[in-house]
């Protein structure tokens, strides 16, 4: 079987909210940082809809970020803005699963910095909610924001060791994420940079935080196709749409190392499985996993509990009964614990009939 990856950005804001570049721009900086794909999200509005498309190779999706001040959620297709609704965010997770776009929910467990707009975050408040499609399990902006202590922390951080700064996605939200899948709900994880690239004004000094093309060498979300991706740009944007609806994707922190050429996958003597596939348990079946570095560690998941934590080369895991399989794989630095590097969409292993 034939396997594509392509890398993509999702979660972006541009001129048409609080972002600093058009679309235009965020694409250039999309190719330039070698992504195949970006899906801008701006607050409230799906005016760059009108600018859809392929610009020096990179397919240019929009989207709209939705709810204010908290509840945010992303939605992907959809071909008008659904209202806002923060006190009863459902509605909105509703009219986007009706109107057949892809709903996500962004940074649920956000907790600010104390020295950003008065430490104010953008938590989701109202749980539990059903019918979207998956979530943000690491954005990149609002886990720098809250990750902080002290302004020192902060400066340390931010000029000496970017790459030690990010310590993976929240563990209580990889917690909420097994606990929707081990209940039946099939919760697709994606990560987000949420960039902005923001400019700030010191005086006479013009300060850029975060650029696109930084951020999109962060935090990614690669997709895996069967088909290379068309050239035609409706073909495109619905091979990448279902990719991600699919959960054939994963999420990976491209500044530790790039993550194409990841795979985890189910193999039986027959088939094998890409993440996402839902699939009958049977004697024989292995998970593996193939990454494009020499070494890293994995620790694989089934119903939110670990079952396996080495390190290799490779993952080769004997299925002793079914459930449903995430993988995580961290990169060992030469000093210091290993990092949270790629963070599998799950298998879902299914008792035999
Ligand atoms: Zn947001
Ligand atoms: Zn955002």
């Amino acid at each position: 079987m034939a396997l594509y990856t392509y890398p993509g950005n999702i979660h972006i804001h541009s001129t048409y909210s609080d972002g600093s570049g058009s679309v235009k721009q965020i694409a250039i900086a999309a190719a330039r940082a070698g992504l195949s794909y970006v899906i801008i999200t701006d607050h409230e509005t799906l005016e760059g809809l009108a600018e859809e498309g392929l610009y020096s190779k990179v397919v240019t999706l929009v989207g709209i970020e939705v709810n204010r001040p908290h509840s945010h959620y992303l939605a992907f297709g959809l071909p008008k803005p659904p209202a806002p609704d923060p006190e009863n965010p459902q509605t909105v997770i509703d009219f986007v699963r009706a109107g057949g776009g892809l709903g996500f929910i962004a940074h649920p467990f956000e907790k600010g910095s104390p020295y950003l707009e008065k430490g104010q975050a953008y938590p989701w408040i109202n749980w539990p909610v059903f019918g979207f499609t998956g979530l943000e399990i690491w954005n990149y902006s609002s886990h720098w924001r809250g990750l902080h202590s002290s302004l020192l922390m902060a400066i340390y951080f931010f000029f000496f060791n970017r790459k030690a700064a990010m310590r993976g996605a929240p563990p209580e939200l990889l917690a909420l994420w097994d606990c929707y899948t081990r209940s039946g709900y099939r919760v697709v994880g994606i990560g987000g940079t949420d960039a902005h690239a923001f400019i700030y004004h010191l005086g006479f000094l013009t300060l850029q935080i975060f650029s696109y093309q930084f951020l999109f060498g962060t935090i990614n979300t690669y997709l895996l196709l069967e088909e290379e991706l068309a050239e035609d740009f409706q073909v495109a944007k619905t091979q990448i749409l279902t990719a991600i609806k699919d959960g054939r994707c994963y999420i990976s922190f491209d500044s530790l190392a790039k993550g194409s050429g990841f795979n985890f996958y189910a193999a039986s003597a027959e088939k094998c499985y890409l993440m996402g596939s839902t699939l009958a348990y049977a004697p024989g079946l292995v998970l593996a996993a193939e990454i494009p570095v020499k070494r890293a560690f994995f620790r694989l998941i089934r119903d939110g509990e670990a079952v396996y934590s080495g390190s290799g080369s490779c993952l080769h895991f004997p299925v002793q009964m079914p459930g449903i399989y995430r993988l995580e794989v961290f990169l060992k630095p030469l000093i210091g614990q290993p990092r949270p590097w790629i963070y599998s969409n799950p298998i879902f292993i299914n008792k035999a009939e």
